[in-house]
């Protein structure tokens, strides 16, 4: 990307367009895994709706290639390409909750701890990951899956709708009935169809979530999880649990 292109998008937009010149670079195209070292043509640290819109159509109108970071947790580093201009929703990270109706509204680059602790101060909750620096995001679009899962369902079965700017730049609102098929391909398509601004969950009672971690030797991987097999279907829907084989320390 030429520098002379560089300085039109920066006319063109709100939030700050780094290029690999720029002393926020290395930050800029940092992510979660840090064995990810791709080297893109620009990062946009999105603002509002207004500049993802903007950034969409400056990039498609002068042939370059996207690519969208929420919480940057993908492993494979999805969020950043080689030679593309990664739209960075970070900057984007509110959430409203409505006590009223039960719902949150939170923004495209929100992580998990915004969601959380916005909707805790109202007893409130949607299923979501375990860890607080995940985005919203690429969780929700994967499919999303956490403590509350086996009582609530996936976060996409808590998606009540979405805004999403589209490869033309267009803007539609996304849900059961506006753009059906849309709604149907983001609950689970990833991060395919458009770049989504913010996602409506329908919200839970929930107070406090208790962990507990259990610790064995590799040598009872299969006899804990045969156990975990049979005793999971039948306890109730409150208790939720996951595997994770660790090399401790410092696991
Ligand atoms: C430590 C860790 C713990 C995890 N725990 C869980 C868990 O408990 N439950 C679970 O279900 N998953 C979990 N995951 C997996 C995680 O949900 C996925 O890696 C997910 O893609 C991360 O989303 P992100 O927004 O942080 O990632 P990013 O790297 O920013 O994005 C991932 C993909 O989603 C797209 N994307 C992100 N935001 C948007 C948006 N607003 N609009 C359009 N496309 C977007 C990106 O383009 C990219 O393709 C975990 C991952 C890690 C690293």
């Amino acid at each position: 990307m030429d520098g002379t292109l560089l300085e039109k998008m920066r006319t063109e937009l709100r939030g700050p367009v780094i290029g690999p010149d720029d002393e926020e670079y290395g930050r800029a195209r940092t992510v979660y895994n840090a064995m990810i070292d791709k080297k893109p043509a620009a990062v946009v640290e999105c603002r509002d709706t207004a500049d993802v819109m903007a950034a969409v159509d400056f990039l498609r109108e002068n042939g370059l290639e996207p690519a969208v970071r929420g919480g940057g947790h993908s492993g494979p580093g999805l969020g950043l390409r080689d030679g593309a201009v990664t739209l960075d929703l970070s900057p984007l990270h509110g959430v409203r909750v409505d006590p009223a109706t039960q719902t949150a509204q939170a923004d495209g680059g929100a992580t998990l701890g915004d969601l959380d602790h916005a909707t805790h101060a109202f007893g409130l909750a949607t299923p979501a990951g375990i860890m607080s620096t995940t985005g919203v995001g690429g969780l929700t679009l994967g499919g999303g899956h956490g403590y509350l899962t086996r009582k609530y369902g996936l976060s996409v079965d808590n998606l009540v709708s979405a805004d999403v700017v589209l490869a033309d730049g267009s803007f539609v609102a996304a849900n059961p009935s506006e753009h059906a098929d849309l709604f149907w391909a983001l609950r689970g398509g990833g991060g395919n169809f458009g770049v989504v601004t913010s996602f409506d969950f329908e919200l839970h009672p929930v107070d406090t979530v208790g962990v507990a971690i259990t610790v064995w030797p590799l040598e009872l991987f299969q006899d804990v999880m045969r156990w975990y097999r049979d005793f999971l279907p039948q306890a109730p829907a409150d208790l939720y649990g996951f595997f994770a084989s660790l090399t401790v320390p410092p696991g």
